[in-house]
């Protein structure tokens, strides 16, 4: 149904009534079949006197009006876009003309003593569903003069009373209180259950209105929020592009102080351009972090994929980051299968991810700690997980390490050049690819990060 709203523009409570003014011409085959069977069965089969030939008929009118209706029905919804005008009529119609048959049903069946009147209290829920408030009344209303026009007919002998023995209680039509008072009670029980079943139809119907209206709302705030998002990050993009340049020209001009080329410096003049030094290079990480991050938020890198085997990432992260583990003495280990493990993806991306997860284990181990990280295949997914004995992750901070320049302190403490981006980063990259970064650690326990993609057939 949400599909459909999409592609026809209608509301839900107009894609409601369509629904169910299908649902209404399916119950109508089932109510004159069920008709046509019980008439034959009580006619043939328990030899009950019943007017056999009028039910008959009645049970094939119904089934050809609905036969029209149906055809009615399928062209309508052929042309469906914007137009629900057809299925208002297409209910309006269906309920009277049921209406009609049910009389002639009630009236071959014993009149107003008959059974079959409680079909009348059915109905009436159906046009509450189907209808709106005053339309239904309207239907009400036509449908409780054919009661009394049957009961007075019948009654005044106009109409011969078709009496069922087997049900009758005899003797009934000449007492006219009897009759008004049962014809009293059934016209006060179709009123009070219509009011009943349109008030509260009538309030749902407003409320699924009400919803309707909030989502759109909402969905145009998202798509309002998404626009605010995109130009900010299009704004950190630029604005970090700029810095990258006059940030690396400083670098490089303050090692040329710091090597000498300009001459002799004082040994405080040589400690303060190695602060201003680190003090660059953070920057210039950070302006890195940051156009990384931004690009992705962009839609990614380059979007060159290609087949990758990630075994050959993990080689190559691993050793990369070899020295920086063997200078700690961290002893760091690479488990993968000896079969390709393909995805298809950005090779770049990928480097960025691994690099990301190993560094930040590397960097977050103490001296001689462990590190691992291990990639498979299972079904049709590579998994792949991170994992290390380093001062692990406070319970309350695990959903925090995900938000854009989050730290924690312990992390602070060991290293006061990160950029808090690194696991942003990861958790883009991983869900650009359809998965999702799990993280399982305890402070002071190790960190085990874990996530899996799509593997390429
Ligand atoms: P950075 O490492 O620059 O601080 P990240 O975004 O990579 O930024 O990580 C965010 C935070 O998540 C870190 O500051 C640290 O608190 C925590 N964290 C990430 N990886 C680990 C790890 N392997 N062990 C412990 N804490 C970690």
């Amino acid at each position: 149904m949400g599909k459909e709203q999409k592609s026809t523009g209608l509301l839900p409570v107009e894609e409601e009534l369509i629904y169910r003014v299908g649902w209404l011409i399916k119950l109508r085959w089932l109510a004159a079949t069920g008709l046509l069977i019980s008439a034959t069965v009580l006619n043939f089969f328990l030899n009950i006197p019943i007017e056999f030939l009028p039910l008959l008929t009645i049970g094939l009118v119904v089934i050809v009006y609905n036969i029209l209706f149906k055809i009615y029905f399928q062209r309508s919804t052929k042309n469906l876009v914007r137009k629900t005008e057809p299925f208002y009529w297409l209910a309006y119609l269906q309920v009277g003309a049921d209406w009609i048959a049910l009389i002639f049903l009630i009236h071959y069946s014993g009149g107003i003593e008959s059974p079959l009147i409680f079909c009348f209290v059915f109905h009436i829920a159906v046009s509450s569903i189907l209808l709106t408030r005053r339309n239904c009344y309207w239907q009400v209303g036509f449908a409780t003069s054919l009661l009394i026009m049957l009961a007075l007919l019948e009654y005044l002998d106009i109409v011969h009373h078709v009496e069922m023995r087997f049900l009758s209680i005899g003797g009934f039509y000449d007492d006219p209180i009897s009759v008004g008072a049962v014809l009293s009670f059934l016209v006060a029980i179709i009123w009070i259950v219509a009011y009943l079943t349109t008030s509260v139809t009538t309030k749902l119907k407003q409320r699924e209105k009400d919803l309707f209206a909030l989502e759109e709302k909402l969905e145009k705030a998202c798509r309002k929020l998404e626009k605010v998002d995109q130009a900010r990050s299009n704004f950190v993009l630029g604005v970090t592009h700029e810095l990258r340049s006059p940030l690396a020209s400083i670098g490089s001009s303050l090692s040329l102080f710091d090597e000498g080329y300009l001459g002799e410096i004082s040994t405080r003049q040589q400690k303060c351009v190695e602060r201003m030094q680190e003090r660059v290079e953070c920057l210039l990480m950070l302006v890195m972090d940051l156009l990384k991050l931004a690009r992705l938020k962009e839609g990614g890198f380059r979007e060159q994929k290609t087949k990758v085997d990630i075994r050959k990432i993990v080689n190559l992260v691993t050793d990369s980051l070899r020295p920086q583990a063997e200078y700690k003495g961290i002893d760091l280990k690479a488990i993968i299968p000896s079969h390709p493990l393909y995805i298809w993806a950005d090779a770049e991306e990928m480097e960025l991810l691994f690099s990301n997860l190993l560094g930040n284990a590397i960097k977050y181990t103490s001296p001689k700690g462990n590190v691992k990280i291990k990639a498979w295949k299972e079904g049709c997914k590579i998994k792949t997980e991170v994992s290390d004995s380093g001062i692990g992750i406070a319970e309350g901070e695990l959903e925090k390490i995900f938000t854009e320049f989050y730290r924690s302190k312990n992390a602070r403490a060991i290293d006061k050049a990160g950029t808090g981006l690194g696991l942003p980063i990861v958790k883009r990259i991983v869900e650009r690819y359809g998965g999702k970064i799990v993280v399982q650690s305890a402070k002071g326990k190790g960190s085990k990060f874990y996530f899996a993609l799509p593997a390429h057939k």
